[in-house]
């Protein structure tokens, strides 16, 4: 697929993780004409205002990163406004691109769209062949909805549309709030905090046994460009690294790349979630992309960022 530098390129939720990785990425490849509008320029929720925009811009790429997200208290607390927020969000979006012919669009979900048991590694084709995790069954539903209408206009319309499932991410511009986050911003902030007071120990939640794969949001963004230029196909993409580690090794290199020398626990009566969720990124390695950014090294350089964050903030 023929990108141009000048392309239109529409990257709905360009301020969140992903988005701005994605924004950040194309802009260093020198992809000039990339549109972004805030929350408070165009509410995604408003089909209207959304078909108007698509109307005005007519962008040739869109690459559909907004979204509501939330680790596994949140999605567990609030699966109204998952579902809801995340159907509404996706069928606009979806829908007005649809309405002026954008010819490329990358559709983004997650890895907990696959059954709470699939076999692992998860290959693609283990969708829809089992239960979900009922800890975010209703963001899974609304993303599992996103794939089968990519799938639809690629059917209806021909309209070499595309998806992909990343991992468990992380890096720069995540949300770290403590009740609403995912768990490697948890717990860089627990431990960055519990090692500035001086804290004996930290708690963190269930556990420790489940095992996540964590990949860069920076090997996402470029992830998603090469799979815009490179990848045809129906069936979504897994993007993750093809590795992970239980939660407790997780916990053990935040605590290390922090520099915390205390005790840990687990708070078990906080959810594990799924038992394992590692994805099969063949079809991924097979399209010629693999991830460049180790997890430690990844590690430390969100904890330098998040450090600053919070120094700019207080
Ligand atoms: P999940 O991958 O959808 O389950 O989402 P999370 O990133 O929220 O949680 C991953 C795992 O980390 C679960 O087993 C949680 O119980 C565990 N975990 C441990 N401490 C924390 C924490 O402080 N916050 C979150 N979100 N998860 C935690």
């Amino acid at each position: 697929f023929k990108i141009s530098r000048s392309d239109p390129i529409y990257v709905a939720g360009h301020r969140g993780l992903v988005g701005s990785a994605v924004w950040r990425h194309l802009h260093e490849h020198s992809y000039g004409n990339l549109i972004g509008r805030s929350h408070a320029e165009l509410d995604l929720l408003d089909r209207a205002a959304v078909f108007d925009f698509f109307h005005t811009h007519t962008p040739a790429v869109v690459v559909l990163a907004a979204a509501k997200v939330g680790g596994i208290m949140a999605n567990s607390t609030y699966p109204v406004d998952f579902i809801s927020q995340n159907l509404q969000v996706q069928v606009n979006v979806l829908d007005a691109a649809l309405e002026v012919e954008v010819p490329r669009v990358l559709f983004l979900g997650s890895s907990c769209i696959y059954p709470k048991f699939a076999e692992q590694p998860i290959r693609e084709d283990a969708l829809l062949t089992g239960e979900l995790e009922p800890t975010n069954d209703a963001y899974a539903i609304a993303k599992i909805a996103g794939i089968l209408q990519v799938q639809a206009v690629r059917r209806q319309y021909g309209l070499p549309w595309i998806s992909a499932m990343p991992t468990n991410l992380y890096g720069p511009g995540d949300n770290f709030s403590p009740t609403t986050s995912h768990v490697l911003p948890a717990m860089i902030r627990r431990y960055d905090a519990a090692r500035a007071a001086g804290d004996p120990a930290v708690v963190n939640w269930g556990s420790g046994t489940p095992r996540r794969e964590f990949l860069h949001v920076d090997d996402m963004a470029a992830a998603c460009l090469h799979l815009l230029r490179n990848f045809d196909g129906p069936q979504q993409v897994n993007v993750g690294t093809g590795e992970d580690q239980s939660i407790a090794e997780i916990a053990g290199l935040v605590s290390d790349a922090v520099g915390y020398a205390g005790e840990t626990r687990w708070d078990t009566s906080k959810p594990d979630g799924t038992p394992r969720k590692l994805l099969d990124v063949s079809t991924l390695t097979d399209s010629g992309w693999k991830p460049q950014i180790p997890l430690s090294e990844g590690l430390a350089a969100t904890v330098d960022w998040y450090r600053r964050q919070s120094t700019v903030r207080t």
